[in-house]
């Protein structure tokens, strides 16, 4: 491939030279390695609405700060001490086990676990698969095991040295990535993009892109256009959606002479990736048609597969709007991450609505509350979790049980990246050099803003479980920059005060922006209104919501340890659980027909070590109900919704709801009772 550079680093303005260590931009540890600058797009791409800052920008403050490091003391700071897959036998770190995506699904998680955290052991954990890959590039430029010889695991290992890179400045990364992406032009013929990569091309278009912005070598974008046309085309698909219901094993030609290209195309985790491809081509193609394609899918996804925890459903293919059915863990980190990429790209606060309601619900919900335990599948009305083969659409008996690796060891390894990008996203940088708040939770964001000027913001919040921000300017000297907070949807009647003053003409379901020469010592006070919503959902049935979070059915939970009947039983100290109900679940709601939310009383407590845990629930929610006793177990998921309005006349209970995240049983599509 012919390198061909251009002057087009000279001209464009946008970037800062050289590294500047986290210490000069306001923190206070100067033994911190140094991180990336901030590097926008390069001509001929187009600009993008926001930019993601470089890893270590955002620290995790609060409850997010520990639910980060619950994280790190549960199964993804210690999985590779007993998990043979990520073991020191892994052909990621030069043994002779796995050797496909598995060491790299977990590198990309938790390179930013650890430098969000700042958390040596764990930095020392990340870095040693980073320098296995820095270290044994071959002369050809190929990287990874020797016996891999699919495109899509180096794909996935892309996207880690990326983080690794922007939170270290290692000078090796970027020429490794040129080595590697001039051995994949050369073999682009003879190796074609085929199966996984083939419909996971975007995700090496991203890592083409951030090294084209550094080195503006042309040549990347040639590449970047073969791998476009050797790949699945998503546009198309969603301009004919085929899959407008639950797929069916016959629609997707599994079975003998399957054909896979159906089925792959119908594929959760290849959907959840994709919602990115049309955004970043946009990029390349400046092609309006390209961000119209976006949009249609996530239409076309809300029309015929949306559940209420902000996810799709795929168990493991499209799976219908059914409540019972399950969304795959890989698909929901997948589908926050592209989210987080098209925030970037598109500037949408709607893309951000989306992404909080995945984050704070369906993420939390798939995992036990110490995060040693996750599930394959998670259903919005889940009711019992154990080996009956549930009604999923290509999945197993193990899909919806609490453990090491039920159904299938993917999401094992891919789960690490959720929280740590998702905090790492929260804060983005605008193409004016200012700010933007594109989704909320408590953390300090660490930048350079306009004329090059450090500027820190430490944000205080206890959002989403409260609707109160306090965000702390504390630029180095005064200086004018935008500040773009998000205004949610859902959020009508929002009060900002900047220093006590109120603003005004703030419009839900868009930025606002605050224009002003900041001082250290400036304050802003967001004031999100926090009404409890009743959403109409499929069949007249109701989803109780508030701000980002929803609500189910607190449900009494006995966990007990499957001991015997999985595939790949966990190995301890891990466990594989079943989930039984101790208490009733079968309940519709009483509710004030002239205005639903009235009948629902807000308990606010305190936010505690496990907010997403039963017990540890920040909020509560009362509202009456009655049992239904018509709507039973079906093949272990609670059966098809019974019709709304029910004419029960069982006795009136009150009924406690929880954040969907908290309740690891739950009932979150309910149907409505007659008075
Ligand atoms: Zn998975």
């Amino acid at each position: 491939m012919k390198r061909l550079l251009t002057a087009c680093c000279l001209l464009l303005p946008g970037i800062l030279l050289g590294p500047f260590s986290v210490a000069s931009a306001g923190q206070t540890s100067p033994e911190e390695p140094l991180r990336a600058p901030l590097v926008k797009n390069r001509a001929p791409l187009s600009p993008s609405a926001f930019y993601l800052l470089p890893l270590t920008s955002i620290k995790p403050k609060g409850w997010l700060r520990q639910q980060l490091q619950i994280q790190a003391d549960g199964l993804s700071g210690h999985i590779d001490e007993f998990w043979p897959d990520l073991s020191s036998n892994s052909g990621w770190l030069g043994g002779k086990g796995e050797s496909w995506e598995r060491g790299p699904y977990f590198t990309d998680g938790l390179v930013p676990l650890a430098y969000s955290l700042g958390d040596p052991k764990l930095i020392a954990k990340a870095n040693k698969w980073v320098e296995w890959t820095l270290t044994h590039q071959r002369p050809d430029g190929s990287i990874g095991p020797e016996k891999n010889t699919d495109w899509w695991p180096n794909m996935v290992m892309l996207k880690a040295l990326i983080q690794y890179q922007e939170a270290t400045s290692d000078p090796r990364v970027i020429p490794l990535m040129e080595r590697y992406f001039r051995y994949h032009a050369a073999h682009l013929t003879e190796r074609p993009l085929k199966s996984w990569a083939k419909f996971r091309w975007a995700d090496e278009v991203l890592s083409i892109l951030w090294l084209y912005n550094r080195d503006c070598d042309q040549s990347l974008l040639e590449l970047a256009r073969a791998l476009q046309s050797q790949g699945h085309d998503w546009k198309g698909e969603f301009a004919s959606f085929p899959f407008t219901a639950k797929t069916t094993q016959k629609q997707l030609g599994l079975g003998p002479g399957a054909d896979t290209e159906v089925a792959m195309s119908a594929h959760g985790v290849n959907i959840g990736m994709a919602l990115k491809t049309s955004g970043q081509w946009l990029l390349i193609s400046q092609d309006e048609s390209d961000r119209k394609a976006v949009y249609q899918q996530l239409e076309k996804l809300d029309e015929f597969h949306k559940l209420p925890n902000g996810m799709f459903s795929c168990d493991e293919h499209l799976a219908g709007t059914d409540p019972s059915q399950g969304s795959e863990l890989c698909t929901v980190v997948e589908t926050q991450f592209s989210l987080e990429q098209l925030i970037g790209i598109l500037g949408d606060p709607a893309l951000g609505d989306r992404l909080e309601k995945i984050a704070f619900n369906a993420l939390p919900g798939t995992f036990s509350a110490d995060m040693w335990a996750h599930q394959y599948d998670q259903q919005p009305n889940q009711v019992l979790c154990d080996l009956q083969q549930r009604a999923w659409s290509t999945n197993g008996p193990e899909a919806n049980i609490y453990g090491l690796e039920p159904n299938y060891g993917c999401c094992t390894a891919n789960m690490h990246q959720g929280w740590p990008k998702f905090a790492a996203s929260l804060w983005m940088a605008t193409p004016e050099d200012g700010l933007a708040a594109v989704a909320y939770a408590p953390s300090e964001v660490s930048t350079v803003v306009k004329k090059g000027v450090h500027v820190g913001i430490l944000e205080e919040t206890s959002y989403p479980f409260d609707g109160m921000i306090r965000l702390a300017v504390s630029p180095a000297s005064p200086v004018k920059f935008p500040l773009q907070l998000r205004i949610p949807a859902w959020a009508e009647g929002t009060i900002i005060l900047v220093n006590g003053s109120k603003q005004k003409e703030i419009r839900a379901g868009s930025f606002y922006t605050i224009e002003r020469r900041w001082n250290r010592g400036d304050e802003v006070v967001i004031q999100f209104p926090m009404q409890v919503r009743v959403s109409p959902w499929i069949d007249d049935s109701v989803v109780v919501e508030r701000g980002p979070l929803v609500f189910s059915l607190k449900i009494g939970e006995q966990w007990s340890k499957i001991t015997k009947g999985m595939g790949s039983p966990a190995a301890p100290p891990a466990a594989d659980w079943a989930v039984a109900p101790t208490t009733p679940w079968n309940y519709g709601l009483l509710l004030n027909k002239s205005n639903p939310a009235k009948s629902i009383e807000v308990i606010q407590k305190s936010v505690g070590r496990y907010p997403f845990s039963p017990d540890g629930a920040p909020v509560e929610l009362r509202v009456k109900g009655r049992r239904i006793p018509e709507w039973q177990l079906v093949k272990g998921s609670a059966g098809p919704l019974p019709a709304s309005p029910n004419p029960s006349r069982e006795k009136e209970e009150t009924l406690t709801l929880i954040p969907y995240g908290s309740a690891k049983l739950r009932i979150t599509v309910f149907p409505t009772l007659q008075h």
